[in-house]
């Protein structure tokens, strides 16, 4: 099968996500990615990557997800937009690949993040995906922007230990031109997750000139405080890490000339969340 063929030629792990891979499903059958999608017994991943201690708490081994909804201009892995960019793999397989790693994460107080991309784009596969992971005693998290949160049931998000929701700006239109997408189903989903008291720590890109209005910052401040099971914010400074695949992919990237915040900038974010009663970093 086609999707062998790509298992076979691309290892599943990669140094990092700014691993620029395309093309790697691009010739499974139609019918094939429908059924992955419904059954969520395959999905298609980007790649694993392992030592990460960003994606959730001690190091964590990481699966990246393909797929996204969303076309953020400040996106680090275009890559992954296209499902079909990512290599179709078993969800067993995949399990496979997170077991060697199992004892090392347990002895470093590490876990499992599935990220992307939008892993739920593939909400089967990734429901399939953190379930086995918890089946099998490691911490999980989901790395996620909340647009489909809805499509995880009550009892699938009991299997999640962490979610990673990604906030990307407030104000509605701001949201939009940014992201290309409302932002309401993110603050629904964020609200569900405190009806059930489920431990969220909150992301927050900071682009200069982009998504540095601190009216903004305030907003989101104040609800994630609301919700009360906001356990940390990580204000994330952009980077131009993955501007080359939006060179290499021919997408037209509008913040070429963006620079990185400076630290002042990023220490006065953190306190308007500090400011809240929320643990920022
Ligand atoms: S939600 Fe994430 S993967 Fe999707 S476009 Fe935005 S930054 Fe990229």
């Amino acid at each position: 099968m086609s999707d062998t063929h790509a298992v076979q030629h691309t290892p599943l792990d990669a140094k990092s996500p700014y691993e620029l891979r395309v093309n790697l499903g691009s010739d499974v059958p139609e019918t094939t990615v429908r059924s992955a999608l419904a059954t969520g017994d395959m999905g298609f991943l980007h790649s694993f990557t392992t030592g990460a201690t960003v994606d959730g708490p001690g190091v964590r081994v990481v699966a990246w997800t393909s797929g996204c909804m969303w076309r953020c201009q400040y996106c680090h892995n275009p890559d992954t937009w296209t499902m079909t960019n990512g290599m179709l793999i078993p969800v067993a397989r995949a399990l496979e690949e997170l077991d060697k790693y199992r004892h090392g994460l347990k002895v470093m107080s590490g876990g499992f993040t599935l990220s992307g991309g939008e892993p739920l784009m593939q909400h089967r596969f990734a429901a399939k995906l953190l379930g086995g992971a918890k089946a099998m005693g490691v911490h999980t998290a989901l790395d996620t922007n909340g647009y489909f949160g809805d499509k995880l049931s009550d009892g699938e998000l009991e299997a999640i230990d962490l979610v990673l929701l990604d906030i990307k700006s407030w104000d509605p239109s701001r949201h939009r031109r940014l992201t290309g997408a409302e932002i309401e189903p993110t603050l629904t989903f964020a609200r569900r997750l405190a009806g059930r008291h489920r431990p969220v720590w909150l992301r927050y890109v900071l682009v200069p000139g982009l998504t540095d209005n601190f009216t903004d910052i305030e907003h989101v401040a104040a609800f994630a405080a609301g919700l009360g099971n906001v356990e940390r914010v990580d204000v994330l400074p952009f980077h131009q890490m993955g501007k080359y695949k939006w060179k290499q992919l021919g997408i037209e990237y509008t913040l070429g000339n963006a620079e990185p915040p400076d630290q002042q900038l990023v220490d006065k974010a953190v306190e308007v969340f500090r400011a809240a009663g929320l643990m920022a970093v």
